[in-house]
């Protein structure tokens, strides 16, 4: 058998116990693995040892009976302490005293607490008291009072503290520290009797009583209640058992030149090389945590005890060296002597995490795949959008919703879209907010700093549009009532006004009323380009943009694009310039003012297209020709009813013959508007007249589209860009539809291009965003030179579930109930939608090897989705330009993972 106890400096001899170190963690724990690693560094760790995890399950085995072997071993220990530290353990001249700590192999909370000072008694504390000072002796012993008596003995913590709180009303004072030598000796007299009245017995005064008191009250503590609770939810293995750490103590607050800290090897807010942290002097480790004592930082150290703050850099430096991270340090200096106590990884910011990484590869310390896969998605994120400034104060926190664009955005609540326009043309910050948006919302929330909806999920309208054009927007958030005709809304018993602030975090989802202060992003931090300068090293798939504008077009390539995965042509026809004139198309009696309505949109549309060729000048550019149903670029219908009946009642007051005229031709008008949208109604509008379905009835609009397209090409053509138009044909469900189609596009680009004299290399593909289209792939890629998985749709049609309403409805109970563990409008749903992807990626390359296959659903900024993306093989993915750098960085881990 194993020893059961080892002494910090005997990991050698653990490890020929064991196999590995994660044995080694198994056999000591992780605190007593750590601590015997920094000993045998050669770091200045106060001497201890440490009582198995095996000792553990064989006194719970016995029926909490210490194995023989398990206090002989401790002995041996402690005289080994005794020489190394030439103190004696129950000695008056020169007492050993000691901590006793739990240590199980995974950190948990619901273990023993921690008792200190083990070794003190009367007798012992006297005599210390004589040769240090009263008050420095009696607080360290009534400090091994209360935690023996409340670990140990189960004597609830209150009492002790409402003891010395009495103690210091009593004295008038404020603080411990301020209390007499006569005060701390009648306190320690009241602690005992506190002991005793709760536990019916005393703190032992023989310091190996209680020692091994302590240590057995670590052992039992494995199996207390709050400790299986935490296991059975961690799902950690309850025949782990603990370790227990017995360690000298040092003291912080021991004479001159005594103080105690905690370090940072490198800056945790930026990642700048040197120590950053606080220390106190004259202090013990919990002065320095709880903040009732003003702090001095690290620099201060260099000042007042230069050798040890040289020292302290070495070993942080040291420790970075060996764990290869930050480190996290806590340390005391007793009397001149350095002490560290525990190392681990530091917690830090995301902009910390890029810096410390990036430098760490150049310091030939981690490599770039260690430091690709060290920084997250959800970081670079971080850099893309202000952010609500962290020491901001919050204000009233007035809801949550779906957070849906990240960043964050302080503004004037406005709650309609012309408004909000105005407002900001003004110079004004504005939030818009609505119970949901539509497409003619569109130029408020480009005016606006952010978007707050109070419908609506991950794929409505106002979060697809957010996320597009990077405006942060929080959706669903269902407490709010919004009153948009009143200009307000109501929240509990609050109401906001238009006009009145609001801080939203659209990365959080959390929405507050007030001015919060926000941090500025920083794209261009070098150390992050640097990463993603690695990522682009690294990653297999290529990284487009889902982009509408020039002006999106050369942000997405500023960030990374490779090209463009998805040209939304339809977001176009709702500019305020264009709707007037999609309507006349819609509305038109015959051919004949089609043709005209069509005519008038095509140097529109030609005028875009150019300007998205020369923004991606060598890169491919996917247009999609028009997808949505027609109705929605005609008035709300309720509200067209509403206004009819308004004009009705009007003109009955009115006079003169014109006012009458006028009111007359409104009506007319809207009443076409009407019955045009009544013609168009169907029950599943997005199951209905859409997609290649509305191209096959309105062929004269898709020959305008293709025509701008081939137009626009060869204009750039000819100015020497370099022009790579791909046209995608949306929601295909059969081949026949996407061969009717082809005949259109491939006549009228040939007509374009003979008219121009001009050639003009293009593909002609598809989207996949139906079932069917992904099972008859085979015969569809007969046709399509590409696919597009519409993951948005085809999410939509293989769950049969309605993107729009889901997320406000069952969904949320889906997921809170774990019916559904993801959204699978967030994330991928692997084994469905993700299967349907597989099957249509093979069976397309089947019959053409060199289909090219992308996606350009929500789901291609989702790092979970695209590293589905990388298993398949697919060539690209296609997310909003904003979050390119993500994709990147996302792209690169899915092949270091693979
Ligand atoms: C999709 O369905 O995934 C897609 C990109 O198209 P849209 O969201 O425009 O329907
Ligand atoms: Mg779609």
């Amino acid at each position: 058998m194993s020893p059961s106890v080892y002494l910090f400096s005997e990991l050698d001899a653990v490890e020929q116990a064991v196999t590995d170190w994660g044995e080694v963690r198994g056999l000591l724990g992780g605190k007593g693995a750590n601590l015997a690693d920094m000993t045998r560094l050669g770091i200045p760790v106060p001497p201890g040892f440490t009582v198995t995890t095996e000792a553990c399950n064989a006194y719970l085995a016995a029926g909490n009976e210490l194995p023989p072997d398990v206090w002989p071993a401790i002995e041996r220990c402690l005289a080994a302490i005794e020489v190394e530290t030439g103190q004696g353990f129950g000695s008056a001249d020169a007492p050993l005293l000691l901590s006793c700590r739990s240590g199980a192999r995974f950190s948990m909370p619901g273990m023993m607490d921690t008792v200190l000072n083990i070794g003190l008694n009367a007798e012992i504390t006297e005599a210390l008291a004589a040769r240090t000072s009263p008050s420095f002796a009696y607080d360290l012993y009534r400090r091994l009072l209360h935690m023996f008596g409340a670990v140990v003995l189960g004597v609830p913590d209150e009492a002790f503290e409402e003891a010395i709180a009495a103690a210091r009303s009593d004295a008038g004072v404020s603080s411990d520290r301020q209390l007499s030598p006569n005060a701390w000796i009648a306190l320690v007299e009241t602690y005992h009797a506190i002991v005793r009245e709760h536990a019916g017995r005393d703190v032992p005064e023989d310091p190996r009583e209680q020692l091994r008191e302590a240590v057995e009250a670590v052992f039992r503590s494995w199996n207390g209640r709050r400790a299986i609770d935490y296991r059975n939810a961690a799902g950690i293995d309850h025949g782990l058992g603990t370790a227990v750490n017995v360690q000298t103590m040092v003291f912080g607050n021991l004479g001159d030149e005594s103080a105690t800290g905690v370090c940072m090897s490198r800056s945790s807010t930026t990642g700048e090389p040197g120590l950053e942290g606080d220390y106190l002097e004259q202090a013990q480790g919990e002065d320095v945590v709880a903040g009732t004592r003003h702090t001095d930082s690290i620099e201060v150290l260099a000042d007042r005890m230069p050798p040890i703050h040289t020292e302290l850099s070495e070993i942080a430096q040291r420790l970075e060296t060996h764990h290869r991270n930050m480190q996290d340090i806590e340390f005391t200096v007793e009397r001149g002597k350095l002490w560290i106590l525990q190392t681990r990884d530091g917690k830090r910011t995301a902009e910390a995490e890029v810096r410390i990484a990036v430098d760490m590869v150049e310091e030939g310390l981690i490599d770039r795949e260690t430091a690709l896969l060290r920084v997250s998605p959800k970081q670079v994120e971080v850099f893309l959008h202000p952010r609500l400034d962290p020491s901001a104060e919050a204000g009233a926190e007035l809801a949550t919703g779906i957070a849906v664009a990240p960043g964050a955005a302080v503004g004037q609540a406005v709650f309609d879209a012309d408004r909000a326009e105005e407002m900001a043309k003004d110079g004004q910050a504005v939030v818009l907010v609505r119970p949901d948006t539509k497409p003619d919302d569109v130029h408020g929330m480009l005016a606006a700093r952010g978007i707050v909806t109070s419908r609506g999920g991950r794929t409505s309208h106002a979060a697809l549009v957010a996320r597009q054009f990077g405006r942060p927007a929080v959706v669903g958030a269902s407490d709010l009532e919004i009153d948009p005709a009143g200009g307000t809304m109501t929240v509990g018993d609050q109401t906001i006004a238009e006009g009145d602030w609001l801080s939203i975090d659209g990365s959080t989802g959390r929405i507050w009323a007030g001015r919060l202060d926000t941090v500025t992003p920083d794209l261009e931090n070098p150390w992050l380009m640097k990463l993603l300068s690695w990522a682009d090293e690294t990653r297999r798939l290529g990284v487009r943009a889902n982009a509408d504008y020039p002006h999106d077009a050369e942000r997405a390539r500023h960030n990374g694009a490779e090209g463009i995965g998805l040209c939304r042509t339809e977001h176009m026809f709702f500019e305020t310039d264009r709707l007037p004139l999609v309507q006349a198309m819609i509305m038109a009696a015959d051919e004949v003012e089609r043709e005209a309505a069509l005519a008038q949109l095509l140097p529109l549309q030609r005028a875009d297209f150019e300007g998205l060729f020369r923004a991606m000048d060598g890169l491919p550019v996917i247009i999609r020709l028009i997808d949505p149903p027609l109705h929605e670029f005609l008035p709300d219908h309720d509200e067209l009813v509403g206004e009819l009946a308004d004009l009705k009642v009007h003109i009955q007051h009115h006079r003169s013959l014109a006012e009458i005229d006028e009111t007359l031709a409104q009506i007319r008008i809207k009443q076409r508007f009407l019955d045009r949208e009544e013609m168009l109604h169907e029950e599943n509008p997005m199951l209905g007249t859409r997609g290649v379905r509305l191209g096959m009835i309105l062929p004269g609009l898709v020959r305008m589209q293709v025509c701008a397209i081939f137009e626009a090409a060869c204009t750039c053509v000819a100015e020497g860009v370099d022009v790579r138009p791909e046209v995608m044909i949306p929601l295909v469900s059969h081949v026949a539809e996407l061969r009717s189609v082809q005949a259109t596009v491939t006549e009228e680009a040939r007509r374009v291009m003979d008219e121009r004299g001009i050639d003009v290399d293009y593909l002609f593909g598809t989207m996949i965003e139906i079932p069917r289209a992904a099972l008859t792939a085979a015969e569809i890629a007969g046709i399509a030179e590409f696919f597009s998985f519409g993951t948005n749709d085809l999410t939509q049609t293989t769950f049969g579930i309605s993107r729009d309403d889901a997320e406000q409805g069952f969904l949320v109970q889906y997921l809170r109930d774990g019916i559904l563990s993801t959204n699978p409008f967030e994330t991928i749903d692997p084994e469905g939608v993700g299967e349907l992807m597989a099957i249509a990626t093979e069976r397309g390359r089947s019959t053409r090897p060199d289909l090219e296959v992308g996606i350009c659903g929500e789901h291609g900024g989702d790092p979970a989705s695209i590293a589905l993306c990388e298993r398949l093989g697919l060539d690209y993915v296609s997310c909003s330009p904003f979050r390119i750098p993500v994709a990147r960085l996302a792209a690169a881990q899915a092949v270091l993972r693979l």
